[in-house]
C-alpha cells in the first residue's frame, strides 16, 4: 500500500485525485489538505510515500521543496515553474534520495499529442499552437503549450520561412516560445484544449486534444504515484514512465 498525500485537495483537479486514490486498491489516502493547512506538520504526522500537488503557481515551488525535504516523493501537476525552479528541485530531490515528477499534462491524449507534434515537426517547420482553457486558469501560456513548443523547436530540422507581418493589434500574432507563435484563449465553458497546426504547401495538419472532464488527469497521476519510487531527481513528464526504453 502506497500512502498518498494530496495537496490542493479541494481544487478542481485535486478533488478528482482524492477520489481516485480512495478508489484504488493499492493506494491509501494519507491526508488531503488545502490552503490554510500546515503541509510540514501533515508530512510529519502522516508520513506519506508520495505527495501530489495541484495547487497554484504561487505556492507550488515552496510546497514541493517542503515535500522533498521530508524525504517524500513529489508528483506535481501545478504549472508555472521555470527552469531555475526545476533545476533546484532536481538538486533537492537528489540530496534527499527521492524523485520529483513534474508533468505539464497528465492526460494520456495530451502526452500523445506532444509526441505526435514532435514527429510532425521533423517534416513541417511552420507551426503555431492554439491553447484554450477555462477562465480561472492563472498562467498563460499553459504548461502543455510551452512544453509542446519547446519539443517542436528541438525536433525541427530547419527554421520556418520568415513571415513579413504587421501586427495592427498588439498580441494579434500571439506570444513566442522558441520562435513558435502560441495563442492562449481563456473562456468559460472550456476545460483544457490544444491544437498544434502545421502548414506546408497546399496542406494543413492539425493535431488536437480536448479534455471533457478533469477526471482525465487521474490515471496519469496514479501511474506516476505507483512508479515514481523507481526514480531519483527530477522526472520530466509521464514519458519516462510510459516509454521507459524510448
Ligand atoms: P484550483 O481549482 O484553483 O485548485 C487549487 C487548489 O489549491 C485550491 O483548492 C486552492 O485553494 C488550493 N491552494 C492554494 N494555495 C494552496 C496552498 N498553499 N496549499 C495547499 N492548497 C492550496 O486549480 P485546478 O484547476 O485544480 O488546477 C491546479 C493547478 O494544476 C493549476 O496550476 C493548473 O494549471 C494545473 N493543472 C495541471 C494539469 C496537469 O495535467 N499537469 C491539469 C489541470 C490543471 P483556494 O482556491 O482557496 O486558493
Amino acid at each position: 500500500m502506497k500512502r498518498v498525500l494530496v495537496v490542493g485537495a479541494k481544487g478542481r483537479v485535486g478533488a478528482h485525485i482524492v477520489r481516485g486514490v480512495q478508489a484504488a486498491d493499492d493506494l491509501e489516502l494519507a491526508a488531503a489538505i488545502d490552503v490554510g493547512d500546515d503541509l510540514a506538520a501533515t508530512l510529519e504526522r502522516t508520513k506519506p510515500d508520495v505527495a501530489v500537488d495541484f495547487t497554484t503557481p504561487v505556492c507550488v515551488y515552496d510546497n514541493v521543496c517542503t515535500v522533498l525535504r521530508h524525504g517524500v516523493h513529489a508528483v506535481v501537476g501545478t504549472t508555472g515553474m521555470d527552469e531555475d525552479h526545476l533545476a533546484q528541485l532536481d538538486a533537492l530531490a537528489r540530496e534527499h534520495g527521492v524523485a520529483c515528477l513534474v508533468a505539464p499534462n497528465f492526460a494520456l491524449g495530451a502526452v500523445l499529442m506532444m509526441r505526435f507534434a514532435e514527429e510532425a515537426a521533423r517534416h513541417y517547420p511552420s507551426c503555431e499552437i492554439i491553447e484554450r482553457h477555462h477562465e480561472h486558469k492563472l498562467d498563460a501560456p499553459s504548461g502543455t503549450a510551452r512544453a509542446t513548443a519547446e519539443r517542436i523547436a528541438a525536433a525541427r530540422a530547419e527554421a520556418p520561412a520568415a513571415v513579413g507581418e504587421t501586427e495592427n493589434a498588439p498580441g494579434a500574432r500571439g506570444g513566442r516560445i522558441d520562435d513558435i507563435p502560441v495563442h492562449s484563449v481563456r473562456l468559460p465553458g472550456s476545460i483544457a484544449h490544444q491544437e498544434v497546426l502545421f502548414g506546408g504547401p497546399g496542406e494543413t495538419l492539425v493535431i488536437r486534444h480536448d479534455t471533457a472532464d478533469r477526471e482525465v488527469f487521474v490515471p496519469g497521476v496514479l501511474l506516476a504515484v505507483r512508479k515514481i519510487a523507481a526514480h531519483t531527481g527530477l522526472v520530466h513528464g509521464l514519458e519516462p514512465l510510459l516509454w521507459p526504453h524510448a
